[in-house]
This record gives structure tokens, C-alpha cells and sequence, in this order.
């Protein structure tokens, strides 16, 4: 069986591959022929996750899933959740979306924020949302090297270190994408 991964990012599709049963056979956006952006205009992002892997299925005809994740700050009302990669721009920048964000919180003492990741999966004319949520604190500065986005400044419940200061495999087994994929995975393992 043959399922669209809607992204080109080989590390995550590798990832995903790994874990599936081996009759289920993955394939990028670049394997079906879709080189356009897929737009991401939704306000939510359940409704991003939606709006790319209902692309795929309308346009090219296959089952796909598609994912989308953003950082949720309490005190800035969910902030900056969809717009999270172009928090400071659209330049995009990892760096710059961090320091604005700290600029945000300066001196704030409620600190609490979430990464919030949705699949959604368009199998046999049916849709399934899977909804991974990671809780934790933003810190008062960047800490550790590792990851990429908002690592360096956020820190999961229970733990003195950020996500960039903890392996690859510890973040995977308590993250929001960790927790979506695998439900995504209990599924096809049904
Ligand atoms: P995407 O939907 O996976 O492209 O994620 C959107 C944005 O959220 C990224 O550009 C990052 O800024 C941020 N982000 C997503 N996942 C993570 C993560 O695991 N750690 C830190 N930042 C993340």
C-alpha cells in the first residue's frame, strides 16, 4: 500500500518509514510530482494539517498525512501557535523567533507553554486526527545546542534541562511529534 507523507523533509520521512509495517511504502511530495507550496493558510493548526493533506488527496488522488506543529505560550492566548516558524519574520529564522519571544515574556512569571503537534491521515475516504501535546516552561534563556526551532528555550514538565540539552531519542520518546506519530503508528498496527 502506498501513503503520501506530505513533506520532503528525508530525515522525517526515513523516521516514519522505519516505524510503519513494511506493506505500507512511503512517498514524498517530490515522488507524486508535487513541487508547488501547499498553502498553509488555516489559523489552526489542526486546520494546516487539514489543508495540505486534503491538497494531496483532491489534486493527486492519494491517501496521505500531513503534519503540522506550533509552540502555544498561556500567556500570550496560544501565541505564536500557527504563525510559530515566522514568529519574527519571514525570514524564518530560529534565532529570531526565540529572541523575540523572551523579549515577550521578560519579566513575565508565567512562563507556561506547550508544542502542539496534529496529523491528519486521509485513508479510504475517512479522516483521523492525531494530536500530540508536550508541556513544559519557556526559560529565561537559550540553553544547550541541540534541535532546532524553540528547543533551546523550552523545558519539558519534570526536567531541569531544554530539549536542546537532552538526546535525539529522550526528546522523541516525551515530544509532541514523538507522541502524534505513534498514535498514528498504533493505527496502521491495528
Ligand atoms: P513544522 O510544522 O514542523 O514545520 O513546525 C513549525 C515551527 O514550529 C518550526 O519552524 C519551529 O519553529 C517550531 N517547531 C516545531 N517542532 C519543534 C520542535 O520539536 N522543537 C522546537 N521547535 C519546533
Amino acid at each position: 500500500m502506498q501513503l503520501v507523507f506530505a513533506s520532503n523533509n528525508k530525515n522525517k520521512i526515513q523516521e516514519i518509514q522505519s516505524m510503519l509495517p513494511e506493506s505500507i511504502k512511503i512517498l514524498s511530495l517530490s515522488d507524486i510530482g508535487c513541487h508547488e507550496d501547499i498553502p498553509e493558510t488555516a489559523n489552526t493548526i489542526e486546520g494546516n494539517a487539514i489543508l495540505k493533506a486534503n491538497y494531496v488527496t483532491q489534486k493527486y488522488g492519494y491517501d496521505c498525512f500531513a503534519d503540522d506543529t506550533g509552540l502555544e505560550v498561556e500567556i500570550l492566548n496560544g501565541e505564536p501557535g500557527v504563525f510559530s516558524a515566522r514568529y519574527a519574520g519571514e525570514q524564518r529564522n530560529d534565532n529570531d523567533n526565540m529572541d523575540k519571544l523572551l523579549i515577550e515574556l521578560d519579566n513575565k512569571t508565567n512562563r507556561n507553554a506547550q508544542f502542539k503537534t496534529v496529523i491528519c491521515l486521509n485513508i479510504n475516504n475517512e479522516q483521523h486526527l492525531f494530536t500530540g501535546i508536550a508541556k513544559g516552561e519557556i526559560t529565561k534563556e537559550k540553553l544547550g545546542n541541540q534541535g532546532f526551532g524553540y528547543d533551546p528555550i523550552f523545558q519539558p514538565e519534570g526536567y531541569q534541562h531544554t530539549f536542546a540539552q537532552i538526546s535525539l531519542e529522550e526528546k522523541a520518546n516525551i515530544s509532541h511529534r514523538g507522541k502524534a506519530t505513534r498514535q498514528l503508528i498504533a493505527f496502521f498496527k491495528k
